[in-house]
């Protein structure tokens, strides 16, 4: 290994086990994290994303490209649902897809509800004059049996009727984990499109929904597969194995692995991502690497 890229390992690491070792509840401790994080962000990792969305763009100006996949506080991340759009739309993102957790005995469907209106709210309230807002997606990340499976919905899922029906389909879910093929049907019949989060990952809990199952089990019922993580530190062609449309995002919890990887589709040929996840005309993208093995252990630390 390259003295520059350990070095890089190490100081992540270290930076996770202090924060780790403190006596502190998961969120205190992303207290401690987060002032090297934004010294961080505010001045190295924010413009090399920006110049390269800027780059990718000028090759093609009908490119959206966003993040599918991160936390706030509402579940386990440890940042606003503001703070989060404001930096999307700072660095550039056409969208941004916040996925808080549904699991059982940890998070119910009320942490997903209320974050989906202080996202409609912070949208339709937007105070940040010189910055565009990002299109938003009402999501959720459910913890199945099999592991974690993400659902992204039309924008009328903004409104009360339809958050009406996520809490009256969802609200079991904080009581057993129930099986993926059951939560994808559910996921199609809602009219949204669904994603399998972080695939092959293994913990002690379901995590990463296994590839040889999805492959066996899946390919009808999902919609799409992270072939990219930041936050997990992977690149992989999932989408070609199992011919599921291709998402490439960070599940950043402590919002600075926000648009290191992204989602991109073409808007003159689909009318939104929902259409271009189902048409499966999307591509994961890479836009830079350059602190993930920095802080890809710290953000592991602190997700559920
Ligand atoms: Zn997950
Ligand atoms: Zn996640």
């Amino acid at each position: 290994m390259r003295r520059r890229t350990f070095l890089k390992k190490i100081t992540g690491c270290s930076l996770a086990v202090m924060a780790g070792g403190l006596a502190l509840p998961n969120r205190a401790k992303c207290e401690v994290v987060k002032p090297f994080a934004e010294i961080i962000c505010n001045n190295y990792l924010d413009e090399i994303i920006r110049k390269r969305i800027i780059e990718i763009k000028k090759q093609n100006p009908f490119l959206s490209l966003g993040d599918l996949h991160c936390h706030s506080y509402f579940s386990d991340g440890s940042y606003s649902v503001n703070s989060l759009m404001r930096r999307a739309a700072s660095l550039g993102l056409d969208f941004l897809v916040i996925t808080e957790h549904l699991t059982p005995q940890r998070y119910n469907y009320e942490c997903c509800v209320e974050s989906i209106i202080a996202q409609r709210n912070t949208y339709a309230n937007w105070n940040y004059k010189d910055l565009n807002p990002p299109a938003i997606y009402p999501a959720l990340e459910i913890s199945t049996r099999d592991g974690h499976l993400i659902a992204v919905f039309p924008e009328e899922y903004f409104e009360p009727k339809h958050l009406r029906e996520i809490k009256q389909y969802f609200k079991h879910f904080y009581y057993y984990e129930a099986p993926v093929e059951t939560v994808a049907k559910l996921i199609r019949k809602m009219n949204g499109v669904s994603i399998i989060a972080h695939p092959n990952i293994v913990r002690s809990h379901p995590f990463g929904i296994s590839l040889d199952y999805a492959k066996k089990n899946l390919t009808e019922l999902v919609d799409a597969i992270e072939d990219m993580s930041t936050g997990h530190g992977y690149q992989r062609d999932y989408s070609k194995e199992t011919g599921l449309a291709s998402i490439g995002s960070s599940d950043d919890h402590l919002n600075i692995l926000m648009g290191t990887s992204v989602t991109q589709f073409d808007r003159s040929e689909e009318k939104n991502l929902i259409q271009a996840i189902r048409s499966k005309t999307t591509k994961a993208v890479q836009i830079t690497d350059l602190l993930s093995s920095l802080f890809t252990p710290t953000n592991l630390f602190f997700s559920v």
